[in-house]
């Protein structure tokens, strides 16, 4: 090692090599984001993936340590990204614009050390953690507020049976998420985001916190499991939780323990793009499906009581609702996760199935198939 690190080689526990060797994905380049992706480069840390799809406005500058007035309008995972290669040019930066649900293939999960969780809503970081715990990758999780700061460490990879982010969280929480959308999963018109009140106080102390835990998880004396750091920046009070794993936890338990991971076209062929599983089967989506409008009351529309969709549920909101023909606000919305092999290939037949992945359960194992396009890029 280079004299850049004479400092850290005079930690009797630290591990240079095993540090430059990681390769870190790091989802959400905001005020947290920006303090993990400088605590990970400044380690020396050999590899750091940085996806967002956000750009940057002028009040971010009050605790994004990576960005400058410059910055202005651009895509916060490139501006990231190019000030972490300032910090240390010999670490491999990428940058990769775009919602990590659509964007990280799980090759790029399966590849990464551990995963980084910055971001700023539930709705993401249940996400994050779905592919995490389902792909076996370490998770580690970032938040705050005004006040409090907090990083837990899910460790999927090195505990198989390590608690979730879910696991462990309060009813209210599923209310916050509910609230983005109308009822059926159909995103509701002009939500805005509930945007967070807070300084880069707080937003400083998470990303230590939460590359320390990255950091310390390598120490032989250190704990296993899942657990909690969590910080009241007033008062100094620091508590450490141990996460117990839930076993009616709405992510988690319906993982198998027996699991396998396929990649497949998401075209529906006559044959399924996977290994022919029974046609009574059943296949769960990994996102709501709208399958289709229906307007059993409307007179006017009698002729087509029923559009077909097979779209993801998230890209309809309210106003599409409407009927297009009278105006009125009756179509109801048909959304499902689930579909029996047979229904897909007789009904969805040569249309692409919608959403990350998909899977089944085969002969005790969860069969579990990520969805590309055609050319599997
Ligand atoms: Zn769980
Ligand atoms: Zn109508």
């Amino acid at each position: 090692m280079t004299d850049r690190y004479l400092r850290h080689n005079l930690i009797d526990w630290f591990d240079q090599e095993l540090v430059k060797s990681l390769n870190i994905l790091v989802v959400g380049a905001g005020a947290v984001g920006n303090e993990v992706i400088k605590n990970l480069v400044l380690l020396g840390v050999g590899a750091i993936r940085i996806v967002d799809f956000d750009r940057i406005e002028i009040h971010n500058l009050t605790r994004s340590v990576l960005f400058t007035e410059g910055d202005v309008g651009r895509n916060k995972a490139e501006a990231a990204a190019e000030a972490a290669q300032r910090l240390d040019p010999a670490c491999r930066v990428e940058a990769i614009v775009g919602d990590f649900w659509d964007r990280i293939s799980f090759g790029q999960l399966q590849e990464s050390s551990v995963v980084f969780s910055c971001v700023d809503n539930f709705d993401a970081r249940f996400r994050i953690n779905r592919l995490c715990s389902l792909l076996g990758v370490d998770l580690i999780n970032a938040g705050i507020d005004s006040r409090f700061a907090s990083a837990e460490i899910f460790p999927f990879m090195r505990d198989s049976d390590s608690a979730c982010f879910e696991c462990n969280l309060p009813p209210s929480t599923y209310q916050r998420v509910a609230d983005r959308y109308s009822c059926g999963w159909l995103r509701k018109v002009a939500y805005e985001e509930r945007k967070i009140p807070t300084t880069a106080i707080t937003a400083s102390y998470a990303g230590a916190m939460a590359t320390s835990l990255l950091l310390y998880s390598f120490r032989d004396d250190m704990e296993g499991g899942a657990r909690r750091v969590f910080l009241d920046t007033i008062t100094s009070n620091v508590s450490k939780a141990i996460l117990p794993r839930n076993p009616a936890c709405p992510c988690c338990a319906t993982h198998f323990p027996r699991r396998t991971i396929l990649q497949a076209q998401r075209i529906i062929t006559s044959g399924l793009p996977w290994p022919q599983p029974a046609s009574d089967l059943t296949v769960t989506c990994s996102d709501p499906i709208l399958v289709s409008w229906e307007t059993p009351h409307c007179a006017t529309c009698s002729s087509r009581p029923s559009v077909p969709v097979f779209d993801l549920a998230a890209n309809y909101d309210e106003s599409h609702a409407m009927c297009s023909n009278c105006g009125l606000k009756q179509r109801l919305a048909v959304i499902r996760e689930q579909f029996t092999v047979s229904e897909l290939m007789e009904r969805f037949s040569g249309r692409p199935l919608p959403g990350k992945f998909a899977f089944f359960v085969h002969e005790g194992t969860q069969v579990i198939v990520e969805l590309m396009e055609r050319d599997h890029d």
